[in-house]
């Protein structure tokens, strides 16, 4: 597809994740054509990331087990002839239609089906300090160390809740930071919970126990039931104060004490990525296990769309083996639909089984809504627009505590981010209603930031 403006294909796919590579290469080994869009510099989605060419790579026994699945997904979405597009970022789309920008170029992709495999994002909370420089969520961490191999500093706090902590730490480690305290802000029962989803899954279990192993020998101790109060530096970070939490989140201040860091990762969580299934009609639902709003699909994840299908973390956060689990079953259902004859066995009950094993083991670490008062009045919830808990709570209480009603009131959630960021807490924040799922939001276009050029030059669907 070099070059031209509009291209064609069986299949569009959006994100080069698990997800998206499992489907593509299923699809296109099933003989359809199939081009994969992805705004990221190659394949392999968040989980297996590929460092830049000629960056010092890892030992391969410094990679947790699960990354030899990554290397045989990328591999067999090689072979399979699909197409990759990098640096594509979908801003636009409708059934059939997906209009991106690439290398300052708007291009569109017109397709029988669409997948949608668009993954997930960090799941931010605010508190004192945390827009300081220095102070990144954990998935960023990550992304610098194993996107870019740039050691973000050299002494680290990790906090928040999750698996995803446990890969922070690891790469800092192995990017020879030292990770000088890692906080899990659960209350350790919740181990006990996710116990049955992770030692009832051969992978998983095999990656836990490399991930135990890792911290063991760089003598880091997860601390349960503890987070990160505040940031505190001048110009950038240079303290945070820690403390323990109570059951719900809850900060416990007379336990705050003071560490010295010149880098903080803080994560809690994920939250799916559905603004482009939202923006095509796709119903979505709240599953607070599962990350947030999450897109509705049926055993061969197809979304109430016509010809619209949705794999992995968008459909509910459940990790590398849920997505391509998922990204076969959403191929198996389109090579049935397009080519016809027979489906391949299995794949709709295998990501049916890979699911319900994923929400066992995450359902444990649902989000804690004490955490919400870790901000104080003065603390910016929208760092877009620099809008701080009092002025959404002053619009919150002038307005409503609708997601839109505290958006027009004070401009939270209206800048470059699109309420990306501040979206998933603003609501129980402002409103201080912590346990209260958020409204659906309301999505426009450009879906991601894009040149006015590409909206211009946008080619007529
Ligand atoms: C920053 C980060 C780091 C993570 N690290 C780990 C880890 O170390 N270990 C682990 O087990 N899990 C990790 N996860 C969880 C991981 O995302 C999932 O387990 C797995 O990668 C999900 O696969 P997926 O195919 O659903 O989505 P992803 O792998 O997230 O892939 C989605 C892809 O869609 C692309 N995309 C999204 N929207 C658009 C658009 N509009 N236009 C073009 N492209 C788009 C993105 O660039 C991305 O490459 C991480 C998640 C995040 C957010």
């Amino acid at each position: 597809m070099n070059g031209a403006s509009v291209v064609d294909a069986d299949v569009g796919v959006v994100g080069a994740g698990p997800g998206g590579l499992a489907a593509a290469a299923r699809l296109a080994a099933g003989g359809l054509s199939v081009v994969v869009l992805d705004e990221g510099a190659g394949a392999g989605g968040q989980i297996f990331r590929q460092l830049p060419p000629g960056a010092a790579r890892p030992a391969a026994d410094h990679e947790p087990p699960s990354h030899a699945s990554g290397h045989a997904l990328l591999a067999a979405f090689a072979a399979s002839g699909a197409t990759l597009q990098p640096l594509a970022t979908v801003w636009d789309a409708r059934p059939g239609r997906l209009w991106f920008e690439q290398h300052g170029a708007s291009r569109l992709l017109r397709c029988r089906r669409i997948v949608l495999a668009t993954g997930a994002h960090d799941r931010c909370l605010p508190f004192p300090g945390w827009t300081l420089p220095g102070v990144l969520t954990a998935g960023a961490l990550q992304v610098m160390v194993r996107g870019f191999a740039v050691p973000p500093g050299r002494r680290a706090l990790v906090a928040g809740s999750g698996p995803l902590l446990l890969p922070t730490v690891t790469a800092l480690r192995q990017a020879g930071v030292q990770v000088v305290a890692a906080l899990e802000a659960s209350p350790r029962r919740r181990l006990w919970r996710a116990l049955p989803g992770v030692l009832g899954h051969a992978g998983r279990r095999r990656e836990a126990l490399w991930y135990a192993r890792q911290l063991w020998r760089a003598g880091v101790r997860l601390q349960w039931g503890c987070t990160v109060f505040a940031c505190e530096g001048d110009g950038r970070v240079e303290r945070a104060v820690i403390g323990r939490v109570d059951a719900e989140g809850r900060p416990r201040r007379d336990t705050a004490r003071t560490i010295e860091v010149d880098v903080v990762g803080a994560g809690f969580g994920l939250v799916p990525s559905i603004e482009l299934g939202l923006h095509l009609g796709c119903a979505a639902r709240f599953d607070a296990g599962r990350g947030g709003h999450c897109l509705v699909v049926d055993a061969d994840q197809r979304t109430t769309v016509d010809g619209v299908h949705a794999v992995g973390e968008a459909c509910g956060i459940g990790g590398a083996e849920v997505a391509a689990a998922e990204g076969e079953a959403a191929a198996a259902a389109i090579l049935r639909d397009l080519r016809g004859g027979p489906a391949p066995a299995g794949a709709a009950q295998r990501a049916a089984a890979e699911r319900r094993a994923a929400d066992r083991l995450l359902g444990a670490f649902a989000p804690l809504p004490g955490l919400a008062e870790l901000a104080t009045p003065e603390t910016i919830v929208c760092r877009c627009e620099d809008v701080t808990l009092h002025q959404a709570r002053a619009a919150a209480g002038l307005h409503g505590t609708s997601l839109r009603a505290i958006k027009v009131g004070c401009r939270a959630g209206m800048g470059p981010c699109q309420g990306r960021i501040c979206g998933p807490f603003l609501q129980a924040l402002a409103g201080g209603e912590p346990g209260r799922p958020m409204d659906l939001p309301v999505v426009r276009v450009p879906l991601k930031p894009v040149r006015t050029d590409t909206l211009l030059q946008a080619p007529p669907g």
